[in-house]
Parts: structure tokens; C-alpha cells; sequence
């Protein structure tokens, strides 16, 4: 299968290896036979909602945030309606806290989001960084860990309701006090974790390229045939590890 990807934004919110996040995409994918296409979009370009078979954004800095969210503000209906129609979607730091309502900046300037998952960000004085360990159940009682490294100053408070990742195991998360981390809303996955993520959590790479491959082909997720991992799996022990003895630190 030809598994269409969208990338918002390359040359703008790239900070935290997302270009590697993609590659492992690539390479997963092609090890079982798929290709990936990846398509970059971004300022004054126009997004079709029947494109993509997965969206990825990025992270960036607020100076970056602020130049693209009006840009992705105008994007917001064919957000909604690529996730509507069950497109997956991969939205890391800076690109998750403008698929919430917004984010205001440390220069106290608020950036309007496109309003996909139902929070809101603030930043705060102290930036929260460190190594995270989460625990999440994206299927009911298939609980998975997830290790990743967070770098933000921004507060994200869900709503009530509004299903979080994970939950924090050790670092801060949404907002370093309510203990979730990220959010999700069907197939579309919002976290703070890069460092880079996907390298070290390859069964979270498998879940986004099975769900994109659900709307590539319009049936359920397949089952990916398993790869050895044996690397992948030692970078998430030594991740996780961190996680565990230091943690998040202010
Ligand atoms: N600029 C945002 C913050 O500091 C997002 C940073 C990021 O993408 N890590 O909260």
C-alpha cells in the first residue's frame, strides 16, 4: 500500500528530531512492504482533508509557533474534517498545543489554536524538561509504556473528559500537576515527548502507521508483522531507566 503522509510545517516546526519521527515511519513501513509518501504543507498552502492517510506536526519554539498559527488557525475545518473522516494524525510539542484551543506565549501573546482537543496551554515562569515515562491503554486493558524526553514551558490543562495519553509514571506531563501526559481523541495522538519519540517506542510507530493504513484502506487496523527491535527496545530501557532515577527536574 501507498500510505500518504502530510507533513505540516517542515521548515518551521522541526525542532526536536521530528524529520526522524518520519523516518521511522518510512522505514517500518517499508520493511512491511508499504510506502510512505510524504508530503510537505505548510504556509498558504492549501490542505485537503482527502489527501493524507496520516498528519504529522511538529514542535517548535513559541517565536515559530506564532509564525504558522494563523496559518494552521485557516487549516482548522479540514483539521476537523481529516480527523472526521478518520485520518491519524501525530501532533508532538509545539504542534500539539495548536491543535488545542491555543497557547499563550511567555510574551504573554495568545495563539489560537484549531480547537481539535478540547485544552488550552499557558506558559508558565519555570520550563519543565526531563526524561518521561508514561503508561498508556490506547486499547482497553493493553496497557504500553511510552519513554520520551519533554522540553516546554507551556501548561496544558485538559478539559474534563478529554482522554490524556498516558499517565505520568515519572517526569511532569500536560502541566507537571494533574499527571496525564498528552492527548488523544480516536486516532489523532498529541504529546509532549520527542527526544526523538518514535525510535524508542516503536509499538506507538506500528499503532499510527496501522491506523493510517485503517484509512488508506477504509477497513480496521491491521496487524503489523513484528520486527526484531532489538535496538529500539534497549533505546527504551535506557530512556525509561533515566526517566526512573532522575526524572523530571525544574
Ligand atoms: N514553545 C512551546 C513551549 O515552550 C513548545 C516548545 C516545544 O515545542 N517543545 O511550551
Amino acid at each position: 500500500m501507498r500510505i500518504r503522509v502530510g507533513h505540516l510545517y517542515p521548515e518551521y516546526l522541526n525542532i526536536y528530531a521530528d524529520r526522524g519521527n518520519i523516518a521511522v515511519l518510512t522505514r517500518r513501513a517499508a520493511l512491511r512492504g508499504h510506502e510512505l509518501e510524504v508530503r510537505p504543507v505548510s504556509i498558504g498552502e492549501s490542505l485537503d482533508p482527502t489527501a493524507h492517510d496520516l498528519l504529522y506536526i511538529g514542535g517548535g519554539q513559541d517565536r515559530e509557533q506564532g509564525l504558522i498559527a494563523p496559518d494552521l488557525a485557516a487549516k482548522g475545518e479540514a483539521i476537523h474534517s481529516a480527523q472526521d473522516r478518520g485520518v491519524a494524525m501525530l501532533a508532538v510539542c509545539g504542534g500539539y498545543q495548536l491543535l488545542g484551543r491555543g497557547y499563550r506565549g511567555r510574551d504573554g501573546s495568545w495563539m489560537s489554536g484549531v480547537g481539535l482537543f478540547a485544552h488550552e496551554t499557558v506558559a508558565g515562569d519555570v520550563r519543565m524538561i526531563g526524561d518521561v515515562l508514561l503508561e498508556c491503554e490506547l486499547e482497553p486493558d493493553r496497557k504500553r509504556r511510552l519513554a520520551g524526553f519533554e522540553n516546554h514551558a507551556g501548561r496544558t490543562v485538559l478539559d474534563a473528559g478529554a482522554e490524556p495519553l498516558g499517565r505520568v509514571v515519572h517526569g511532569f506531563g500536560n502541566d507537571g500537576a494533574s499527571g496525564f501526559e498528552g492527548c488523544r481523541l480516536g486516532r489523532t495522538i498529541g504529546t509532549y515527548l520527542h527526544g526523538p519519540l518514535l525510535p524508542r517506542n516503536p509499538w506507538l510507530a506500528d499503532w499510527l502507521l496501522s491506523q493510517a493504513l485503517a484509512h488508506a484502506t477504509g477497513g480496521g487496523p491491521p496487524e503489523l508483522d513484528p520486527l526484531p527491535d532489538e535496538l529500539e527496545l534497549e533505546a527504551f530501557r535506557v530512556a525509561a531507566e533515566r526517566a526512573r532515577s532522575r526524572g523530571g527536574r525544574r
